[in-house]
C-alpha cells in the first residue's frame, strides 16, 4: 500500500503566497494516454512537455497533496546554475559540464514559462553568497575561489566589514559572493506552473495513488477512482521506493525551514543593507539563509533520516541557528516552520529513466532540484516519446545512482556519514 500522508506542518511559502490555484478533485474514472503522478517540478515539467508534443492527447496529472504543499513548494528557492558551487570534487569534467547544461536547460524552461504566462513569483537574479563558519569551511572556500577563477566565473571575497554590512551578521569567518543564482518564491512558482498548464492537461490534487496494476494499460488506483493510462510517469520524489522502484538507489532525508514575518522598521537593518540576498553554507550541515525583498528571513537547517521531526524540535533547531547569526532578532521570529523530504543518492546522480513497460520515473534531486528536476522531467517526457537529443543521451549516461544497502546497514551508513559531516563543524578541522 502506497501512502503519502503529507507533512506535519504546511509550507510557510504557501501560507504567504499571494496567488494560489485551487486543486481540482478526481471524482470519476479516467482513461488517458499519459498519466503523471506527482506535481512537483519534475511532474509539472513532464506534463508540460508531453502537452506540447501531443496537443490533442489526454494527459492527467495527479498529486496526493494540495498544490505547492510538496517539497517543490517548501524549498529555499535557490536556483544556482553552477555545479562547482557544491564543491563536488568527485565530479568529472564531463559530469560537471553536463550538470551545467542541465541546470541551464531547467532555468531556460522555467524562464520561458514565467515570461510567457507572466507568472509573478519574485524571481530575482541576484547571485548568492557562499559562507564558511568553520576552519574546514574557510579552506573549502579558498578552493572554490580558485575553481571559480579558473572557470572565469565572477565572484567577490567579502571582508569582515562587508559581511557585517551586507548580511547583518558577524557569524561567518569568510564569505564570497558568486554572480550565478536566481532566487524565487517557490510556492508562487508552483502555483503559477500549475495554473498555466496547457488545456489538454487535467490536474487533480488531494488524490493519493495507492497502487498500480497491469501495464497494458496501467490501471492506477486513486482514492475510490481508477485511471487507465497507456504510459505512466512516477515523479514522486522520495516515494518512488514505495511504488517498488529504485529501492536501493535512493533514500529519504528531511530538512527544515522557518520563515519570519516581514521585519518592521525597528529591525530595518538587522539583515544588512542589501535589499535581498541568499547565503548557502560551505559546510553541508550548516544553515542556508535568505533575506526576501519584503524583509523576511528564511532559514533552512537540520536533517533527519526517514521520518520528519516534531514541530517543536524543528523550531529549536531553527532558533539555535537564528541566535548564532542574529542574536538581536526578536523572540519567536518565525511565523512559519516546516519540513520537507529530499531524495538522496549515494553518488549524487539522479534516478532517471524507464522503470517498466511504458513506465518512467525520476527522483534523486539530492536537495537541489528546482532546475535539475525541471530539466530531467522534460527530458524524461522526450524519452517516452522517442525524441532523442544529445542532452537526453548524456543524461542517461550521467544518471547512474550507486547502490545503497538495505536496512540495517543503511541506517549505519547514514549515521556514519552524518558523523563525518559533523566533524567538519569542529573548530580544528581543516587547519
Ligand atoms: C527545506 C528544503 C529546502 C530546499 N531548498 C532547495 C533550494 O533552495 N533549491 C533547490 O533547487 N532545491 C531545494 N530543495 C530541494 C527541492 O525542493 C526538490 O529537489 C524538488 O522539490 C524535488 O521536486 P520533485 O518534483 O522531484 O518532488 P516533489 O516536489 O516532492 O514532488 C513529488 C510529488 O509527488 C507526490 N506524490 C508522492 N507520492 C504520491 C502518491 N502515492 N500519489 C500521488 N502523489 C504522490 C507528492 O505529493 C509530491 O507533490 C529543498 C528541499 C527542502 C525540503
Amino acid at each position: 500500500m502506497i501512502n503519502n500522508g503529507g507533512y506535519n506542518t504546511p509550507s510557510g511559502w504557501n501560507a504567504v503566497a499571494r496567488n494560489r490555484v485551487v486543486g481540482a478533485r478526481l471524482q470519476r474514472d479516467l482513461k488517458v494516454r499519459f498519466l503523471v503522478v506527482g506535481a512537483g517540478f519534475a511532474g509539472l515539467a513532464i506534463a508540460r512537455r508531453l502537452a506540447s508534443r501531443y496537443p490533442d492527447e489526454s494527459i492527467a496529472l495527479i498529486d496526493a497533496l494540495e498544490p505547492a504543499q510538496n517539497s517543490s513548494g517548501r524549498n529555499s528557492g535557490f536556483m544556482i546554475n553552477l555545479p562547482f558551487a557544491k564543491i563536488r570534487t568527485s565530479a568529472s569534467t564531463a559530469q560537471s559540464q553536463w550538470q551545467t547544461r542541465i541546470m541551464s536547460m531547467g532555468q531556460q524552461l522555467l524562464e520561458q514559462t514565467i515570461t510567457h504566462h507572466a507568472i509573478d513569483c519574485d524571481w530575482h537574479t541576484v547571485g548568492h553568497y557562499k559562507a564558511a563558519t568553520t576552519a574546514f569551511g574557510v579552506a573549502q572556500l579558498q578552493q572554490l575561489r580558485q575553481t571559480l577563477a579558473v572557470n572565469r566565473i565572477a565572484s567577490r571575497r567579502l571582508s569582515t566589514d562587508d559581511i557585517r554590512n551586507e548580511l547583518g551578521t558577524t557569524h561567518y569567518l569568510d564569505a564570497i559572493w558568486i554572480s550565478q543564482c536566481s532566487l524565487v518564491q517557490p510556492a508562487e512558482l508552483i502555483h503559477g506552473l500549475v495554473g498555466s498548464l496547457p488545456k489538454n492537461v487535467q490536474s487533480y490534487f488531494g488524490c493519493p495513488v495507492s497502487g498500480i496494476t497491469g501495464n497494458n494499460p496501467h490501471v492506477v488506483k486513486a482514492g475510490t477512482n481508477q485511471i487507465c493510462a497507456d504510459t505512466v510517469f512516477l515523479a514522486v520524489n522520495t516515494m518512488l521506493a514505495a511504488f517498488g522502484h529504485a529501492k536501493y538507489r535512493q533514500l529519504a532525508m528531511y530538512t527544515y525551514a522557518g520563515l519570519s514575518r516581514p521585519l518592521g522598521e525597528q529591525y530595518r537593518t538587522l539583515l544588512g543593507n542589501q535589499e535581498q540576498w541568499g547565503v548557502t553554507p560551505v559546510e553541508q550541515l550548516e544553515a542556508t539563509s535568505r533575506k526576501t525583498a519584503d524583509n523576511r528571513l528564511l532559514l533552512r537547517a537540520g536533517f533527519s533520516y526517514k521520518s520528519e521531526l516534531a514541530p517543536d524540535q524543528v523550531r529549536q533547531i531553527l532558533q539555535a541557528k537564528l541566535r548564532a547569526r542574529y542574536p538581536d532578532a526578536p523572540v519567536d521570529m518565525f511565523e512559519h516552520a516546516w519540513g520537507g523530504a529530499v531524495s538522496l543518492t549515494r553518488n549524487g546522480d539522479a534516478v532517471f529513466g524507464q522503470l517498466g513497460r511504458r513506465l518512467y520515473g525520476v527522483s534523486g534531486c539530492n536537495a537541489s532540484g528546482i532546475l535539475k528536476m525541471t530539466a530531467l522531467g522534460s527530458l524524461l517526457a522526450d524519452m517516452a516519446c522517442d525524441l532523442d537529443s544529445p542532452l537526453l543521451q548524456e543524461s542517461q549516461l550521467h544518471c547512474r545512482p550507486g547502490f545503497i544497502p538495505p536496512e540495517p546497514f543503511r541506517t549505519v551508513a547514514v549515521n556514519l556519514n552524518l558523523q563525518k559531516l559533523k566533524r567538519q563543524l569542529q573548530p580544528n578541522q581543516g587547519k
